[in-house]
């Protein structure tokens, strides 16, 4: 059965390669039929949090990635948080020194520096010389005495050439003369991740490790330990990086880099996770557009590329407003209700009793969105106390001699009106015209204005809806006393 794992370390919130890397985790698990392990590898002591745990697993949930074994949700593999696995490595580090696989290291951390140092004036790659790798009994205990507190080292095999047989990559091969024996655990007598990793994924019988490239590097040191151990080593799929569209490496300067601030600005994650699924993936056909669903149906590692993905946000904002536009609008309502909130345009209360006035204010402006954080601008002249002339076309449509007629006849209209609603909009406008002759674009766009300051905006009908009466009223006046030359058209 395929196992895979999403592996994130607490030390910073839920990036979009980390989120990347668990999407494709679950897409895989999902159409192998598979099991999705969230591990928590709080090995850093100093940068991990429970905070920022709490922070991953939100924002996971929030993209709505599912896993079935993990730190909350238990299952036979656990514990599934680094630090409350502290007592399981200890059989395999003693193996690996029993069988002179593994050594103590007694180096201090500055003759460890000096030697760094040495090797890179030196023009050598920095690496460990393996000054501890045969050390005598007396050595041994003379460092004891001293009170050093050893590391503990892996004996990296000589001139051996160590093969990746990587799902994305293809075969990729690492010379074992490049790698310098690393340690597996240190003075604290806790184990860093290289090891740690390998005796995880081994227990909880993971068979694929779909991780970022960004680990590449670190994989032969874990096939050895693969090897040294004599377990089986599961398959890996390393996957390409993100870059910005300039080609570097997806950072701050090409836009927000975590999950979270995504949520914020107003993107879906149904968007995200589309988004994030071409991050490297790509279907067989053109298509574009898929739901989690259909990824899950469709995902498979053969189609994910070697070459790096490039983040393109201009891609991003328009899924985002394909599935603003396209989404249930009650869900589209609920989502934009804290912008609109912020605003200052409603409230709470509105929300819960005139959710439908919401809704339709929120379906009236969706259509030229792209991110929820901006429908407060397009809804603000539903709400806006004061209305304000827009450019100098709507300023010259108010000075045609019919504008002061019509404004009379349109208000008298609205007094007259019980309720603003669909029917009434109908109607009025036929009424209007029979009355006065007034029609088409010299009747329907002086209103607009009249109402709203502009010369574009959400349907005419739906505008003087969701304004209602009173505000109508209002607006007429103010328009009247302040757009409209009525001097001029006195003399
Ligand atoms: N904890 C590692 C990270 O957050 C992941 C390691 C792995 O997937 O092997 O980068």
């Amino acid at each position: 059965m395929v196992r895979v794992r999403f592996a994130p370390s607490p030390t910073g919130h839920l990036h979009i390669g980390g989120a990347r890397t668990a999407l494709f985790n679950y897409l895989f698990a999902r159409k192998n039929a598979g099991k999705l392990v969230l591990r928590i590898e709080d090995t850093d002591l100093k940068r991990s949090s429970p905070e920022l745990e709490e922070v991953i697993i939100r924002d996971l949930k929030w993209l709505g990635i599912d896993w079935d074994e993990g730190p909350i949700k238990g299952g036979e593999f656990g514990p599934y948080r680094s630090t409350d696995r502290k007592h399981i490595y200890k059989k395999y580090v003693d193996k690996l020194l029993e069988e002179g696989k593994a050594y103590y290291c007694y180096c201090t951390p500055e003759e460890l520096e000096e030697e760094r140092q040495r090797l890179l004036k030196e023009d050598h790659m920095p690496m460990y010389m393996g000054r501890c790798r045969n050390l005598t009994p007396e050595q041994i205990e003379a460092y004891e005495k001293e009170g050093r507190k050893p590391t503990i080292r892996f004996r990296v095999p000589e001139n051996q050439t160590v093969i990746v047989d990587d799902l994305v990559r293809g075969r990729v091969e690492f010379e074992s003369s490049g790698i310098g024996d690393f340690v597996i655990v240190k003075s604290d007598g806790l184990p860093v991740y290289n090891f740690a990793v390998v005796i995880d994924d081994y227990l909880m019988k993971i068979t694929h490790i779909i991780r970022g490239e960004e680990h590449l590097s670190n994989t032969p040191r874990q096939v050895l330990i693969y090897e040294a151990l004599g377990l089986e080593i599961p398959k890996f799929a390393h996957v390409s990086l993100i870059l910005g569209k300039d080609r570097s490496k997806m950072s701050k300067r090409h836009g927000s880099t975590w999950v979270e601030q995504y949520r914020d600005e107003g993107y879906l994650p149904e968007a995200i996770v589309n988004f994030l699924a071409l991050l490297g993936w790509s279907p067989e056909d053109e298509e574009e557009i898929f739901s989690m669903e259909e990824l899950c149906e469709r995902f498979s590692l053969e189609r994910v590329a070697k070459n790096p993905a490039v983040f393109d946000i201009d891609k991003l904002n328009w899924m985002n407003g394909y599935y603003i536009r396209k989404s249930p609008i009650d869900y589209i309502t609920k989502l934009a209700a804290p912008y609109l909130i912020k605003a200052g345009y409603i409230n709470e209360q509105d929300l819960e009793e005139r959710f439908d006035y919401v809704k339709g204010i929120v379906d009236s402006v969706r259509e030229g969105v792209n991110v929820l954080s901006e429908i407060p601008e397009k809804a603000k002249l539903f709400f806006e106390e004061q209305i304000v002339l827009e450019g100098d076309e709507a300023k010259e449509i108010l000075q045609m001699d019919h504008i002061p007629k019509l404004l009379d006849v349109f208000k008298e209209k609205i007094e007259q009106a019980e309720d603003i609603d669909e029917d009434f909009t109908k109607k009025v406008f036929k009424e209007i015209q029979k009355e006065t002759g007034i029609k088409g674009k010299n009747l329907f766009m002086p209103i607009r204005i009249l109402i709203s300051g502009k010369t574009h905006g959400p349907e005419l009908a739906k505008l003087m809806m969701f304004l209602d009466k009173e505000k109508i009223l209002k607006r007429l006046d103010y328009a009247k006393n302040n757009f409209i030359n009525l001097d001029s058209k006195r003399d």
